[in-house]
Order: C-alpha cells, then sequence, then structure tokens
C-alpha cells in the first residue's frame, strides 16, 4: 500500500504510480479516507526495485507491504514442517532443547572438551556445542583449528549427542559436512552474507544437515532475519533454526541488547523453530541462566548455552560467559517449566 505524504495525489501523479506498477504486473487501487488516500498495490508486491521506485517518488511517504518478502519461511506456508529433526532429535515439536558446549574447543587440550561433553550429557542437553573456528575481532587472536573438528566428532561418537559447529567460508562448510556435523551455526557476523547462505543452501541440499542461523548484531526488522532464514531453505532442505543472540549497541553492563523477546515476533511470522542464545547476549555466565529462561518464557523452542567444565580454563569466550554443568542442568530444569507454562497462554 503506497502511503503518500499529502492528502491526495493529482492525476498526474496517480498516473506515475500506475505506470511503474503497470511495468511490474501490478495496478494501483484507490481508498479514500477522511483526513489521507492510499493507494493499494494490486498483484505481486514482492519486487523490491518497484518498492524502491515508489519510494523515491517526492509525493511518496513510504510503502507498507501486506504480502511478507518470503514465501518458504512464512507461517502460512502449508507444505512447512510442524517440527525439524536434527541428527535424529525433534526440535519444535513442543520440547524444549538444549544445545550446550565450549565457545571454543582448544586443540590442545583434548581430553577437557572430551570431560565437559560427558557432563553436559549428563546434565541433560540435547547437543554439543563445540567452536572449531572461530570469527574473531582481533585477527592476531586464536581462529580455531582443523584438528577440533576431530575431537566435536569423537565427542559426537562418546556421548551420542548431535554436534553443532559454525562455518565461515568454503573450506569450513566441506570440511564440516564431511564429518557430518549435524547442524552448522551461521554466526552473527556472516547472517547477512547472502553469498556464504547461498552457498551453505546448496550445500545441505537433500541432506539432513541443518542450520542454526544466529541474528546479526544489527539486524532490525524481523523480515530481515527471516528473509535470510528464506536463502537458506531455498534449495529445499528445511531444517533452519533461527537464533537470537543479542544486538548491538549494548546494554550497558551486558555484552549486547538482550532480544530474547523477539521470539514472539518470529514465532508469528515463521514455522522456523527457535533456539535463543543467551549466553553472547548477555556475556556473563552468572546472568545466562536468567535470559534463558525468559527465552523459555517468549515460547522458544531451546536454547544454546555456552558450557565448560571448568571455565577458567577455557579459551576463545569460556572463561567470561560459560557455565559449568551444573548450573546447566538446573537451567534446563528450570527452562522445561517455564516453557510448559509458556505454552499454556
Ligand atoms: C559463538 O557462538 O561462539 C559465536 C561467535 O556466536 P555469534 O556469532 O553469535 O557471536
Ligand atoms: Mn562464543
Amino acid at each position: 500500500m503506497i502511503v503518500p505524504n499529502k492528502k491526495e495525489l493529482t492525476d498526474q501523479e496517480y498516473k506515475q504510480l500506475t505506470d511503474i506498477a503497470a511495468e511490474f504486473n501490478c495496478k494501483i487501487s484507490i481508498i479514500k479516507g477522511e483526513t489521507l488516500t492510499v493507494y493499494p498495490i494490486i498483484g505481486d508486491e514482492n519486487s523490491q526495485l518497484m518498492i524502491n521506485r515508489f519510494e523515491g517518488l517526492p509525493f511518496v511517504d513510504h510503502v507498507q507491504r501486506l504480502q511478507v518478502p518470503y514465501k518458504i519461511m512464512a507461517r502460512g506456508n502449508k507444505t512447512a514442517p510442524s517440527f525439524i529433526r536434527i541428527g535424529g532429535i525433534k526440535v519444535g515439536d513442543g520440547t524444549f532443547r538444549v544445545a550446550a558446549g565450549h565457545c571454543t574447543i582448544d586443540p590442545k587440550n583434548r581430553s577437557l572438551f572430551l570431560e565437559s561433553a560427558a557432563a553436559i550429557k549428563e546434565a541433560g542437553a540435547d547437543f554439543l556445542r563445540g567452536g572449531v573456528w572461530k570469527p574473531r575481532t582481533n585477527p592476531h587472536s586464536f581462529q580455531g583449528d582443523d584438528n577440533s573438528l576431530d575431537i566435536l566428532i569423537e565427542a559426537r561418537e562418546k556421548t551420542g549427542l548431535p554436534v553443532v559447529t559454525e562455518v565461515m567460508d568454503d573450506d569450513q562448510l566441506e570440511q564440516a559436512i564431511a564429518a557430518g556435523v549435524d547442524m552448522l551455526q551461521i554466526g552473527a557476523r556472516n547472517a547477512l552474507n547472502y553469498g556464504l547462505l547461498k552457498k551453505i543452501s546448496k550445500s545441505i541440499q537433500g541432506r539432513t544437515t541443518a542450520v542454526l542461523l544466529k541474528r546479526s548484531l544489527h539486524m532490525g526488522p524481523i523480515d530481515e532475519f527471516i528473509s535470510a532464514a528464506e536463502y537458506l531453505a531455498a534449495s529445499g532442505n528445511l531444517n533452519v533454526v533461527m537464533c537470537p543472540r543479542g544486538t548491538s549497541p549494548a546494554v550497558s553492563g551486558f555484552r549486547n541488547t538482550p532480544d530474547s523477546s523477539i521470539t514472539i515476533l518470529l514465532k508469528k511470522n515463521t514455522w522456523a523453530p527457535v533456539m535463543v542464545d543467551p549466553s553472547h547476549s548477555v556475556g556473563n555466565g552468572v546472568f545466562v541462566p536468567y535470559e534463558a529462561m525468559a527465552s523459555a518464557a517468549y515460547g522458544a523452542d531451546g536454547v544454546i548455552v555456552e558450557t565448560h567444565i571448568d571455565p577458567k580454563r577455557g579459551i576463545g569466550d569460556d572463561p567470561k560467559q560459560s557455565i559449568t554443568p551444573d548450573v546447566l542442568a538446573k537451567l534446563i530444569k528450570n527452562c522445561k517449566q517455564i516453557h510448559e507454562i509458556s505454552r499454556t497462554i
């Protein structure tokens, strides 16, 4: 719907609208209101170029879209699954799910990750996370190590938990898929890297591999987040999980601005399961359980939580924001209860 910046358009201005619309096989209708006349677009209003052309006109205030710019991820998609399966575990079926593990696997300390993995399984987690390759702000910081992939896979064999790790480029993508990683994480920094999203979509086509899409630090509109997921689902593999993880700028005292509350907006607009990352949202292990419980209250299908058997011996984010397996066990119990209550609303 085209909203003008004046009460009513002249015939000449209206003609400019209809001429542009015709180029995109659309028509323009007229709704006369008391104080304002608006101009609905009749036809497929999904062309961004058409919207841009309208919004470029001096007498147009803005174009309000009635249709969503994504079709596969839309809540109304009748062919969408009611839940997805990741490494044999259902996500989005009404059971609260938890992925937990190190921010970063220390390639020099295989047993440390294996010990954490065993304790995480014991605490009741459903998935094991472990950072093999890391997006680091400082190029001189530890960037991850190919050898950590082997440690992650060994932990999966020992615990039976499906695993999730972040990939940032073609080479990592190839290695992760070859190793049979169950869920590929796309980090906040790459959530708008459309080239990478397209490559991942192609690579998971016809496979059971899932993708955990983090929200970018600077994503505003919910549609931008869901449209990024649409890139992933484009090749037909709908195993996509949306992951709010806090946005920038941060609330003073937190690492980011916690955004578990957008879960209800995501749920309104897409069928995809939501797993919130409270660890990067608040950035402090002491606060993590609260944001995890908030996620459950907002109706998230689960959380992904940085967890370490001994955070002070960890690398990457682990010393500051990992929780221990005993805290994880409590978090899981509490979140499941809150999730149940939330489902009664
Ligand atoms: C992570 O999960 O360790 C990570 C780097 O996440 P994000 O992309 O959300 O910062
Ligand atoms: Mn981290």
